[in-house]
């Protein structure tokens, strides 16, 4: 048996023709299921203005991220206050380490992301709770009659932010 064998085989796909997922993102096209992708979690993301890359605030406990600005400008939010990347640009979050990225600019954010390992482990996610008055941490539920996903406070279980 060669080792080339061992291995899923090379796939290409086009990524307009990958589905796009309910979120706070204008487009995400998740590509590594479609890819057979083992090791890497791969998305695709276009942002209008005031779109997000991601539900709020958050660290994946066991994945480093990497972000590709293809066009547009994003600003994260850091550990260490907002940071800018424009087009040309590659930024690279560690483990653990908490984020988000908004597209403040006026025109269209087109970025990849690209997350290893595949497996993000806990996901901490931390929104504005209005009832609580606070940050606090949130949980992503899709809503029964499936046409929404929904973020609800760990503390008080309301609903702080709605995403078609
Ligand atoms: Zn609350």
């Amino acid at each position: 048996m060669s080792l080339a064998s061992v291995y899923v085989r090379m796939e290409k796909v086009r990524i307009e023709d990958v589905s796009s997922y309910m979120g706070p993102a204008t487009v995400k096209r998740a590509l590594s299921k479609p890819l057979g992708a083992t090791d890497v979690a791969l998305n695709y993301y276009e942002l209008e203005p005031g779109d997000s890359f991601a539900f709020g605030y958050h660290a994946h406990g066991d994945q480093e991220e990497v972000f590709y600005l293809q066009a547009g400008r994003v600003t994260f939010e850091t550990e260490d206050g907002p940071v800018t990347a424009a087009a040309g640009e590659v930024v690279r979050f560690g483990p653990g380490e908490y984020q988000r990225g908004v597209n403040e600019g006026d025109e269209r954010v087109v970025a990849l992301a690209i997350g290893a390992p595949q497996d993000a482990g806990d996901l901490d996610l931390r929104r504005h709770c209005e009832t609580c008055g606070e940050r606090t941490s949130n949980t992503i539920e899709m809503t029964d009659d499936r046409d929404a996903l929904v973020t609800i406070c760990e503390q008080c279980g309301a609903e702080t932010g709605r995403f078609t």
